[in-house]
């Protein structure tokens, strides 16, 4: 049950509202949110006419309550001049990891040209072997961010761990949660501390709820800049790297307000299958993507076989520019049609 509170309503009016309820030994008061209280949904509520604060009381049946879609219809929220979760594609695009100064500010000025807005890249890399290349750390945090600066790009990285919060705040514009983290509650706890927006891939494991309820424990803690993003999911089949749930896009649209996004990059493995899980994706209702790119996949230290080269990525701009007429998104708000 959530007790939704009239916009202006102070923290000593919620501070008050929950004192109430703590004298009748109800304790489960979780959210931050700057918007509603939560109670328990089998709680009977006391009589809170009293409380001329509080604009509405809802019962939400899902488990998650403040992603639901019964509790808000849309979010949509600005990055740096930017709409997320509105009526244009986001593109967030850029290497699996940051290299080299020379790799990331290439990309960077080859984004800027294409009139993209967002560059992603990680510099605290989650890789199953501990043998292989796991990033250039606080080095590649602020080569990324030299080059966002020069090119006008806002940076997307990846926090793999709370240690690390202090640092990527300071460099980032949109913090990453990997789907390896997904499930990692008290750091998504913490996250709702912060008024950063935070994309939250899938875990490649979670269904729909559990992702939800991820979100939930970001929101819960005040912090409602979420966005969503699908990443494919593990399968049986060792042929394809995951399989990447284009029927969950449209799905978590009917239930949560949150901006989705697709990774086709992750959600394939393979970049030669990038291109049209990218435009099903975004034919599926995305709000935008998230794909790596890299001026040469083959010599990448991470993730190249999935990477677009240039070329590559100038044919998915080009490709989702002619879908224009069914999905009617445009590319970011300035975004020009013409692809050179
Ligand atoms: C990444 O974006 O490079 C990454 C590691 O993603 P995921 O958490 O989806 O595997
Ligand atoms: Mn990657």
């Amino acid at each position: 049950m959530l007790i939704l509170l009239r916009e202006n309503t102070n923290p000593s009016q919620i501070a008050e509202l929950q004192s109430f309820f703590r004298t009748l030994g109800q304790e489960n008061f979780l959210v931050h949110h700057p918007e509603a209280i939560l109670a328990p949904n089998n709680y009977v509520l006391p009589d809170l006419n009293r409380f001329s604060f509080i604009s509405e009381i809802k019962s939400i049946s899902t488990p998650y309550k403040l992603s639901s879609k019964l509790f808000r219809t849309t979010t949509s929220f600005d990055v740096n001049g930017i709409l997320i979760g509105s009526k244009y594609a986001n593109i967030i695009a850029g290497p699996c990891s940051i290299e080299t100064e020379e790799q990331i500010f290439s990309i960077a000025e080859f984004l800027h040209q294409k009139n993209i807005k967002f560059i992603r890249g990680g510099a605290f890399k989650p890789r199953t072997s501990p043998y292989s290349f796991r990033g250039l750390g606080t080095k590649g945090l602020k080569l990324i961010r030299e080059a966002a600066n020069k090119y006008e790009l806002s940076v997307v990285t990846e926090l793999m761990d709370l240690s690390l919060l202090d640092e990527v705040l300071e460099y980032s514009d949109i913090i990453q949660i990997g789907s390896r983290n997904m499930a990692n509650f008290y750091m998504l706890s913490e996250l709702g501390k912060i008024n950063k927006p935070i994309l939250l891939k899938r875990g490649m494991q979670a269904n729909v709820t559990e992702w939800l309820l991820a979100a939930d424990y970001i929101l819960s803690g005040g912090n409602e800049k979420v966005i969503l993003c699908e990443r494919g999911i593990r399968s049986f089949d060792n042929l394809s790297r995951n399989v990447m749930d284009i029927g969950v896009i449209p799905l978590i649209q009917s239930l949560s307000h949150l901006p989705v996004f697709a990774d086709p990059s992750h959600g394939t493995g393979n970049s030669k299958f990038v291109n049209q899980m990218a435009m099903a994706a975004m034919v599926a209702g995305a709000n935008g993507l998230l794909v790596e790119i890299h001026p040469d996949p083959s010599k990448a230290l991470s993730d190249g076989d999935q990477a677009l080269n240039f070329k590559q990525f100038e044919l998915l701009l080009n490709g989702i520019d002619n879908l224009q007429t069914a999905i009617q998104k445009p590319i970011d708000a300035t975004y020009s049609l013409a692809i050179q």
